[in-house]
């Protein structure tokens, strides 16, 4: 810290200060200071040490936000908001540098951070995931650099791409430890990218939605062909990709402002404003399939295997398939049964496993290109 937040206090004082219940006023070479329950008087030029503790606590409170912390609307109201000295929250500074002592943590979509009071009221931010809440420090891998944020974001616990950043899969074992105010930021806006940018867009009032149908016009080339998707298959396709298992936004976003789906939004803590291009790639496939006429096909199950057919289907879309072990001969979706019921049903001739209804030839079925 350069200069003396009292000498920057009484710079600043000459035109009043007001601040998270901290006033102070100069009158020629003397420094007036008040919070609720204590006032003093010290000379310009003077430092903390002549503060009694609670005074020198919302001097240096106020130091932190004026000259250290970001002047940018969207991030400090973010570092507020993480301390809980949002508006509307009732904590005198005292208290909340009591919790700061310790460390105040916040979750956002599978992050932790947690903000911690440093050296005369600098904050300095940790983030790690949320899952390792409670593993030591010595047990994750220190990261510092943006680059890190980076290769986090790019792969999951399984090295498998992330396409979609938002999603639940982000891997664990890593910390950033000790970030200032700039970089926290940066980290954050680096995993989950644009999302205190809207969070606080709509904090404020001002989140500019784009609701499908207009997102699908404005698809051009191989994409154009999303605005023939159907009402209904956007609302499976909205299901299958925006709810909380899938992604940790919050959809706001619909068929238009009028066409509300009926689709959970999700609880995430930040808001998704317009479809993603994930979800774009997904309804080109989709508006394709649906393209397709249906048919009535006949196959022999036994009830056992229908229900088995059920179940691996929900294992797959559900993500569980890892999670069946081998030795599980019980589950639908374990690997030997659905190998059994390949061989047995669909084994040789699989189009043949299927008999049209009608008798017509199964490998003219399809009609789209
Ligand atoms: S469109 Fe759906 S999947 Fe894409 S970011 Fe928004 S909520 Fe998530």
């Amino acid at each position: 810290m350069d200069r003396d937040p009292v000498e920057a206090l009484a710079k600043a004082a000459a035109d009043g200060v007001e601040f998270d219940g901290l006033s102070a006023r100069l009158d020629g070479e003397r420094l007036h200071v008040a919070t609720e329950g204590s006032t003093t008087t010290v000379a310009a030029d003077g430092t903390l040490a002549d503060l009694p503790a609670p005074l020198a606590a919302s001097v240096t409170n106020w130091f932190y936000w004026d000259a250290i912390a970001p002047e940018q609307s969207a991030g400090r109201a973010f570092l507020r908001w993480l301390e809980g000295a949002s508006e509307g929250e009732q904590s005198t500074v005292p208290e909340r540098y009591d919790a700061l002592e310790t460390g105040v943590s916040r979750e956002w979509g599978q992050l932790l951070l947690t903000a911690r009071l440093a050296d005369q009221g600098t904050r300095r931010y940790e983030v790690r995931h949320v899952d390792d809440q409670d593993v030591p420090i010595s047990e994750l891998a220190v990261k510092t650099a943006l680059d890190d944020a980076t290769a986090i974001a790019r792969r999951d616990d399984r090295d498998r791409y992330r396409p979609l950043k938002t999603a639940p899969t982000l891997p664990r074992g890593w910390v950033f430890p000790d970030l200032g105010p700039d970089a926290v930021l940066s980290i954050v806006g680096e995993l989950y990218p644009a999302t205190i940018e809207n969070w606080y867009r709509e904090r404020e009032g001002d989140l500019d939605v784009t609701h499908y149908r207009e997102a699908a016009q404005r698809q051009t080339g191989r994409y154009q062909s999303v605005s023939e998707l159907p009402s209904e298959a956007l609302e499976w396709a909205a299901e299958a990709c925006c709810v909380d298992p899938e992604c940790l936004k919050r959809r706001e976003w619909d068929e238009t402002e009028d066409e509300v789906l009926d689709v959970p939004r999700g609880d995430g803590s930040f808001p998704c404003r317009e479809p993603c291009s994930l979800f774009v790639a997904a309804a080109k496939e989709w508006t394709s399939l649906e393209d397709e006429a249906t048919r009535t096909y006949e196959i022999e199950l036994t009830p056992s295997e229908r229900d088995q057919l059920e179940a691996i289907v929900d294992a797959v879309a559900d993500g569980q398939t890892d999670q069946i072990r081998e030795a599980d001969l019980g589950a639908g979706a374990n690997r030997y049964r659905a190998r059994y019921l390949r061989a047995k049903r669909f084994e040789g001739d699989a189009s043949g496993a299927f008999e049209m209804a009608d008798g017509s030839d199964p490998s003219e079925e399809h009609t789209t290109e």
